[in-house]
């Protein structure tokens, strides 16, 4: 059984790339970006432990009650699990979904690797947003996107630069009982304003980084 190391889902999202999107956070990342939001998801143990069959049904499920366009891969760093990250990019291509990924690693990067399961989950992006996040470079033109460095390749004909991308980022915050659920990327100065807040909560995160 083919499984996935996960540090966070949301069904639904519009903070996450154009449209309504499932959102997933991988539980793991080599990288080491200064000021990266989300620290906590950057060791590889930790995070819930999920089936990819199950979480592609998860996927289903929310194409039919929320009208999701496409799932986003998050992290953490989705090239650090490919193989799941494949499996989950070929399941919402089956399923009619469009692929959005979040990498810190670079697009030319990422080309030259021989692992079969990065050039797999390539082949089933949409949209690839890569390059590390610098916080001395904050992007405020470009909805969705961390920092001035990062690009937007568009792998494929689904999507194009408009107007939803020239757009102030966005933060959403969600309620539910005692836990406060955020994500999207927040203005520079309020990167991580939310912490302390959650852990008074006690809760979990599901803020995005990269
Ligand atoms: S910003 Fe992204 S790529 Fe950089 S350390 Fe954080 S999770 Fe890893």
């Amino acid at each position: 059984m083919l499984t996935a190391q996960l540090a966070a889902i949301v069904p639904c999202t519009e903070a996450e790339g154009p449209g309504k999107r499932f959102a997933l956070w991988f539980q793991g990342c080599p990288l080491r970006c200064p000021g990266c939001c989300n620290p906590e998801y950057l060791p590889f143990n930790g995070g819930a432990t999920r089936a990819v069959d199950e979480l592609g049904r998860e996927i289903e499920w929310s194409r039919e009650q929320n009208g999701v366009e496409g799932i986003t891969l998050l992290g953490g760093e989705p090239f650090a699990h490919a193989e799941p990250a494949a499996a989950l990019a070929t399941a919402a291509r089956h399923l009619g979904l469009s692929v959005m990924v979040f990498s810190g690693f670079t697009l030319e990067h990422l080309r030259t690797t021989i692992d079969p399961h990065t050039a797999t989950l390539l082949a089933h992006t949409d949209i690839l947003v890569d390059g590390p996040y610098l916080r001395e470079q904050p992007d405020t033109t470009r909805r969705w996107i961390g920092s001035t460095n990062q690009r937007i390749h568009f792998l494929t004909e689904r999507y194009r630069y408009d107007e939803s991308w020239r757009q102030r980022n966005t933060l959403e915050i969600r309620v539910r009982g005692s836990d406060v659920i955020v994500n999207g990327f927040p203005a520079g100065g309020a990167v991580g304003l939310w912490k302390g807040w959650k852990r008074k909560a006690r809760t979990g995160t599901t803020d995005g980084s990269n």
